[in-house]
C-alpha cells in the first residue's frame, strides 16, 4: 500500500475522466488532491470511445489532445437497421480513442499537475464523521479528508449507492475487433450506428486502426438470444452494414466487457455534502455520445465551484438545472429506440435522416461549458 499519509485536504476516489479533470483543476489551483483508483494499471472499459466536438474542448482546456494519442477523427454517421443505410456529415470533426490510451493521458496529466495519484487502492467504504471524512480503504488502512469527490463512474461505493435512473435496465457491451483491410478503409473517419431489436450500438475506429464495437441491450432481448455470442450473431444477422464490416474481422478479446443496469437518466440529487462528478452525477444514454463530455464538464463546474467556495449542494442544484432538459429528451428518445415502436419507426426516421439526427443532437447535446 502507498497511501503514505493518513490526512489529505482533497480526495478524489476515482481516476476516470471525471477523477482527473477535478484532481488536474484543483492541484492547477496549488490545492493538495489525492486520487486513488483502484486499478493498477491503464485498462478498458464499456465506452463507445466516441469524443463529441464538446469533450475534445474540455479536453483542451486542460492541454490534452486527443489526436496526440493516436485518435481517428471522424466526419460523417451512417445509420443502419436491417437492410436501409443513412448517411450524414457531422457538422464538425469527432475523435474516437480507446478509454484505455486516453483516462491513462488525464490521469499522467493529473500526476504533471501535482496531484498525488495512487493505483491499486480501493476505497471500501465513506463516512462523515463531523465535519471530516474517512474512506476506508480495502487494505485495512483509513484515510482521512476535508473534502471528498466521488467518481467511481459505473461502480457504486458501498453506502452510497446512486438511483436507478429512468431507464435502469440496460446492459452494454464493448469489444474491440480488427477488421479486414477493406472494411477498416470502408469505416474510416466515420461512426456506424445499428439499431436491432432491443438495443442500438456503434462502431468505430479507434488508434491503431482497430475497430471498437459498442452495444446496449434490454436484458429481455439477451435472454431471448441465449447470451451474447447468439445475440450477436442475430445482429449481424439482421443488419447488412455491420454484417459487411464483421465479415472476416477478428475479435481481439475472448470475451467482450459488460456492465449491467446502467441508470439513463440518473441526475443527482445529494446534500451530504460528497461532491458526486462524472457518472457519479449524472448518466445520460449513450447513443447522444455525450457521456464524456458531460463528465469532464461536471469534474470542471466541480473544481470550479468549490475554488470559488461554493458547497457541493450548489454544484449539484446547478448541474441538475443545466443538465435536466436534455437529460429527460435523451433518456426519452432512448426508451422509444429499443422497444417495439423503435423498430416501427425506424425506417421513417432513417427516410428523415440526416434532418431528424440535427434535431436530436440539438435537443440532447449538453452545450461547452453550460
Ligand atoms: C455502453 C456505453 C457506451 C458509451 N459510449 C460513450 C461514447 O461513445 N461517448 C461518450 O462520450 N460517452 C459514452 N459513454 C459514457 C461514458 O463512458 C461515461 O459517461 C464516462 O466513462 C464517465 O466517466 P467517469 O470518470 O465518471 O467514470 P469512469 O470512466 O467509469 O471512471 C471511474 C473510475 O473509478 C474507479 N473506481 C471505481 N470504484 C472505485 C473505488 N471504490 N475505489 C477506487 N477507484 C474506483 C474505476 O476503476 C474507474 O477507473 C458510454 C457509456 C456506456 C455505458
Amino acid at each position: 500500500m502507498s497511501v503514505s499519509r493518513q490526512t489529505v485536504d482533497h480526495l478524489v476516489i476515482g481516476g476516470g475522466l471525471a477523477g482527473s479533470m477535478v484532481a488536474i483543476r484543483l492541484a492547477a489551483a496549488g490545492r493538495d488532491v489525492m486520487l486513488l483508483e483502484k486499478e493498477r494499471s491503464a485498462h478498458h472499459k464499456v465506452c463507445g470511445e466516441f469524443l463529441s466536438y464538446e469533450a475534445v474542448e474540455y479536453l483542451n482546456a486542460v492541454g490534452v489532445n486527443p489526436l496526440n494519442f493516436g485518435a481517428a477523427t471522424i466526419r460523417s454517421v451512417r445509420l443502419c437497421s436491417k437492410n436501409k443505410v443513412a448517411e450524414a456529415a457531422l457538422p464538425f470533426a469527432a475523435f474516437s480513442l480507446s478509454r484505455r490510451a486516453l483516462d491513462a493521458a488525464m490521469m499522467t496529466h493529473a500526476v504533471e499537475s501535482g496531484c498525488n495519484v495512487q493505483r491499486g487502492v480501493l476505497v471500501d467504504s465513506l463516512k462523515l464523521h463531523g465535519d471530516v471524512w474517512i474512506a476506508q480503504l480495502l487494505n485495512g488502512e483509513s484515510l482521512h479528508a476535508r473534502s471528498v469527490f466521488l467518481a467511481t463512474g459505473k461502480h457504486d461505493l458501498r453506502g452510497w449507492a446512486r438511483g436507478h435512473g429512468i431507464q435502469g435496465n440496460l446492459i452494454g457491451f464493448k469489444l474491440h475487433w480488427q477488421l479486414e483491410p477493406v472494411q477498416t478503409n470502408a469505416l474510416r473517419e466515420s461512426i456506424d450506428l445499428f439499431l436491432f431489436r432491443g438495443g442500438y450500438g456503434g462502431l468505430s475506429l479507434v488508434e491503431g486502426n482497430v475497430a471498437n464495437l459498442c452495444l446496449v441491450v434490454l436484458p429481455s432481448a439477451l435472454r431471448r438470444a441465449g447470451g451474447w455470442t447468439e445475440l450477436l450473431t442475430s445482429i449481424v444477422e439482421d443488419n447488412r452494414m455491420l454484417r459487411q464490416r464483421l465479415h472476416g474481422a477478428n475479435a481481439l478479446w475472448k470475451r467482450p466487457l459488460a456492465v449491467f443496469s446502467i441508470p439513463y437518466g440518473y441526475l443527482v440529487e445529494d446534500d451530504s455534502g460528497l461532491w458526486r462528478v462524472g457518472d457519479q452525477a449524472a448518466v445520460i444514454p449513450s447513443f447522444t455520445g455525450d457521456g464524456m463530455s458531460i463528465a469532464l464538464h461536471s469534474g470542471m463546474l466541480a473544481a470550479d465551484m468549490y475554488l470559488s467556495g461554493a458547497s457541493a449542494q450548489e454544484y449539484h442544484r446547478r448541474l441538475h438545472t443545466q443538465l435536466r432538459r436534455n437529460m429527460s429528451v435523451a433518456t426519452l428518445l432512448s426508451r422509444v429506440m429499443v422497444s417495439s415502436i423503435g423498430r416501427t419507426v425506424a425506417p421513417l426516421y432513417l427516410s428523415f435522416f440526416p434532418n431528424a439526427m440535427r434535431w436530436i443532437a440539438a435537443t440532447t447535446r449538453i452545450p461547452v461549458h453550460a
